[in-house]
């Protein structure tokens, strides 16, 4: 990849880039719809990733490239009355924040390049986000707080990009460690690299599909959730505990009840699956992962035929231990947790059984845990 990054954008702009940046993607192991509920997530980076090569050009503006979807976007890095709308809002969105917070900016001519599918659910947004952010340090020689620029992406896409999602995505495509899925609290940012079972590979099973409710879906959710909490006396649900949730339910209106049990028990699994790593237990890891599909597909309402398909498809397989849907849902991407002798079989059946039964062909891979935003290479 860097190699053919290096030699696209010297076609494109004439010249050797300054810098090559990668941001990968990511999958979430457990911990699905708690991160803007300030609970716990355990999401892994995996082996995709989105690449940015990029020259300083002394001016005060970026100049981005899209190979990835052939388009490019000229925006200014101190004057941000223009909001961009597409995929261009994601980069502005950061220039923004970054300049909201004080850092100094530079301009930049930049072209992105990589191999995470986009829209699939494994966080192309978030990868594109935090590399944009590397390059902005690079080129205004302000210093990389992974953690820091994660808490900025969030700010772009709450307040420029106006989406009320949480800070897991960008957090993990900042912070992911080669081998290790990472359990973020959400409220302290307290991060904690666990290992995958051993001789466990996870499986990405990507539906091919997006559903129209995937934003309405999101911010509706979000409500149900503040709305939840209130009626508990709490700002976030990762305060209500299941006692005063069970001694309460029955105040809450039905879809608020059902909205809340997936939460507050998912934090409940998500914890207990750390549990799980710590003794190598991949057997309950991957019960925790069946019972957090159930409550996404039935308390939560969040999936959709083809993730059912998916994660109860996985289930069944020989050598897996557990299977669901991971991030926001309505579509995307489902991952299973695979004893790895069984991996190649497992995607070989899942395929078939797939196409068969929903005429999609899927886009299905195995990855282990792959290192957060990184830079790979500076001109000498
Ligand atoms: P996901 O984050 O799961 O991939 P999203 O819908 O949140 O799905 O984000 C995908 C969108 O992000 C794309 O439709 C596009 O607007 C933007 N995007 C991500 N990566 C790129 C890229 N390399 N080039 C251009 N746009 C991108
Ligand atoms: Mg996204």
């Amino acid at each position: 990849m860097l190699e053919k990054i290096i030699k696209a954008f010297k076609n494109r702009f004439g010249a050797d880039p300054d810098f090559v940046v990668r941001s990968p993607g990511r999958i979430n192991l457990i911990g699905e719809h708690t991160d803007y509920n300030e609970g716990f997530v355990f999401p892994m980076a995996i082996k995709y990733a989105q690449w940015l090569a990029i020259k300083a050009n002394k001016t005060d503006h970026v100049s981005l490239y899209s190979a990835d979807i052939d388009k490019d976007v000229v925006f200014s890095v101190t004057d941000f009355s223009q909001k961009i709308t597409g995929w261009a809002c994601y980069p502005q969105g950061i220039a923004w924040a970054l300049h909201d917070n004080g850092y100094p900016l530079k301009g930049w001519d930049g072209l992105l390049l990589g191999d995470l599918p986009l829209g699939a659910g494994l966080s192309s947004s978030a990868a594109l986000d935090l590399v944009t952010a590397r390059a902005f340090s690079l080129t205004g020689g302000f210093q990389w707080d992974p953690i820091q620029m994660s808490v900025i992406s969030k700010q772009s896409e709450n307040q420029w990009i106006g989406l009320n999602n949480g800070i897991m995505d960008q957090l993990i495509s900042a912070t992911g460690e080669k081998g290790k899925a990472i359990l973020i609290d959400c409220r302290s940012l307290d991060i904690q690299p666990h290992a995958l079972p051993t001789d466990t590979i996870i499986v990405v099973m990507n539906t091919m599909v997006k559903h129209a409710l995937v934003e309405s879906g999101y911010n509706d959710r979000f409500r149900q959730c503040m709305e939840g909490a209130k009626a508990f006396g709490k700002k976030f649900l990762r305060d209500v505990t299941m006692e005063e949730f069970n001694d309460g339910a029955d105040r809450l209106d039905e879809v608020i009840r059902r909205r809340c049990r997936h939460v507050i028990s998912e934090n409940a699994r998500t914890l207990e699956a750390a549990g799980c790593m710590e003794r190598n237990d991949p057997v309950r890891l991957g019960q925790l992962m069946n019972e957090s599909h159930a409550s996404l597909r039935d308390d939560f309402e969040v999936s959709c035929e083809e993730l059912d398909i998916m994660a109860e498809e996985g289930q069944k397989q020989p050598g897996c231990y557990g299977a669901r849907m991971t991030g926001g849902g309505f579509g995307g991407s489902a991952i299973a947790l695979v004893k790895t002798e069984y991996a190649e079989l497992f995607m070989k059946n899942i395929a078939l059984i797939y196409e068969a039964k929903t005429g999609i062909k899927p886009n299905i891979f195995a990855t282990d845990a792959e290192r957060g935003t990184s830079v790979e290479y500076t001109k000498d």
